[in-house]
Formats: structure tokens, C-alpha cells, sequence
């Protein structure tokens, strides 16, 4: 589904080149759930947008879905952008719309009709367990529930990877097992393939399949969650 041969990133500062990225190989299979666990400064945000094709790398290939990234011309590469869905830490909600509202948001932006917009978002309100909450604002909603908003949001396009950035390190560990209970749903009822970006391990252990971890801008171990995190 997703391909990074050879990656490299820098960026030029004042005080010189900073290699973000140097030389990541990754491949991430369709329906995985594939986690990228490392400390802060490892290159992770930078990873994360050169999969979402916000920036494009110094070096190496992206492929999403069959398409080699810098191939495409403007108008493909925002199409191909709506294939990832993504969610934040903090949420990223619009404080002035309701739940339905945010939810409709990217699909007004699509161009989707009312009627259309309508069907879907209350789909999505289903799928992600907010019924009853349609009309709440942010404000009056719990972090797990601002959460699940999110997550409803990011699929509303129908992407086919959702790329999930610290999702849960603002949430208290309950809410956590909730919101990644409903990604593990997802994943098996869209079959959607999720990429799950953390510092933290333990999210990782419960439940993606695939691990890379990673240090300096490099790949240190890749594989297996059960082999690359096995007790010696
Ligand atoms: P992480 O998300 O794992 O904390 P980042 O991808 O943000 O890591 O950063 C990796 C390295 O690249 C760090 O040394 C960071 O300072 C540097 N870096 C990231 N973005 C920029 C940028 N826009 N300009 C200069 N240096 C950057
Ligand atoms: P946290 O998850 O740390 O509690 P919040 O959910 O309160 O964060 O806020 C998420 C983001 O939305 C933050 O970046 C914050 O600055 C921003 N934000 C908070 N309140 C408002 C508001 N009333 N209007 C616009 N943005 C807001």
C-alpha cells in the first residue's frame, strides 16, 4: 500500500543541513496496522509528512496505492493526498461547528451534496459510537470523544490508509484502550490499513501487527510487534 525506497530528508538551517531522514526503506502492506515507535526528535513528523505528501524527500521514492509520487502532476497528487486520512494529538477540531458539522466538513470541501453528506455523516457517527452527541461542540466533549470525532472526520473522504499522529498521548490510559479498541474495529470492518506514529510502546503492543523503530533519522529494527519487542 505504502513504499518509501531510500528516503532521505534534510533542511537547510542557518547553522547548516539537518538530516531529518537518512535513508528510510518501509514498506507498509495493505489491512496492516503498522506502528512507528521512536523518541522525540527521531524524524517521526517528518516521515509523517512525506507520507501525507505535504513535502516531498531530498531523496529516494514514495509509492501510495501504485502511484509513484513524484510523478504526479498537481492535480493527481491532490487526489492521491485524499487516499490518507489523518488524526492528531490535539484533535484538530473546528471549536465553532458541532460534531455533525466537523464531520461534514472535509465532504463540503469534496463538494459532496447535502442529501450525500448527510447519509454519510451519520454513518460515520454510527461507526464511531457518537449517537446522541450530533449537536455538541467541542468544548463539551471529553477528549475521547473529540477523538472519535476526529477519526470520523479523517474517513469521510473514504480514504484507504489512516495515518494516526500521536493519537492517543493526550488521553488518559482508558480512553487510550477505547479509542485504540475502535481503530482495531475499523481496521477490521474498512479494512483500512492504519499507520499508528507514537512514542509510546505500549500502544504499539496492543495492537498493531507491524513495527519500525526509529533513531536519527534511520530504521533501527523493523518486523513482527511479537519478534521485535520479544523479551530476551
Ligand atoms: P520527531 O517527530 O520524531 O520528534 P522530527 O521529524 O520533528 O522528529 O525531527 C527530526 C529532526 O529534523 C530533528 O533534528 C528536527 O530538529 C529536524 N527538523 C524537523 N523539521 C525541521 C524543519 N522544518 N527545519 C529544520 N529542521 C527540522
Ligand atoms: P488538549 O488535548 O491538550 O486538552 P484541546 O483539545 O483543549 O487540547 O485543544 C486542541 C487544540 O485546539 C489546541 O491546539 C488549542 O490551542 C486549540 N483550541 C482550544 N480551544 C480553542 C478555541 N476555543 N478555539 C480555537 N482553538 C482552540
Amino acid at each position: 500500500m505504502i513504499k518509501l525506497k531510500g528516503i532521505k530528508k534534510f533542511y537547510k538551517t542557518k547553522t547548516g543541513l539537518v538530516n531529518a531522514l537518512n535513508g528510510i526503506d518501509l514498506e507498509v502492506n495493505k489491512g496492516d496496522i503498522f506502528g512507528v515507535i521512536g523518541y522525540s526528535g527521531a524524524g517521526k513528523s517528518t516521515l509523517i509528512r512525506l507520507i501525507n505528501m505535504l513535502e516531498k524527500p531530498s531523496e529516494g521514492r514514495i509509492n501510495v496505492d501504485g502511484s509513484e509520487m513524484s510523478t504526479l502532476s498537481k492535480k493527481a497528487l491532490r487526489d492521491a493526498r485524499k487516499q490518507i486520512g489523518m488524526i492528531f494529538q490535539h484533535f484538530n477540531l473546528l471549536w465553532s461547528r458541532n460534531v455533525k458539522d466537523n464531520i461534514a466538513f472535509p465532504l463540503e470541501i469534496a463538494g459532496v451534496p447535502k442529501r450525500e453528506r448527510e447519509r454519510k455523516v451519520k454513518e460515520l457517527i454510527h461507526l464511531v459510537g457518537l449517537e446522541g452527541r450530533e449537536s455538541a461542540y467541542p468544548s463539551q466533549l471529553s477528549g475521547g470523544q473529540k477523538q472519535r470525532v476526529g477519526i470520523a472526520r479523517a474517513l469521510a473522504n473514504d480514504p484507504k490508509v489512516l495515518l494516526c499522529d500521536e493519537a492517543t498521548s493526550a488521553l488518559d490510559p482508558k480512553t487510550t484502550e477505547a479509542i485504540l479498541d475502535l481503530l482495531v474495529d475499523i481496521n477490521q470492518k474498512l479494512g483500512l490499513t492504519i499507520i499508528l506514529i507514537t512514542h509510546e510502546m505500549h500502544v504499539i503492543k496492543k495492537i498493531c501487527h507491524q513495527v519500525a523503530v526509529i533513531d536519527n533519522g534511520i530504521i533501527v529494527e523493523e518486523g513482527e510487534v511479537l519478534d521485535v519487542f520479544r523479551s530476551p
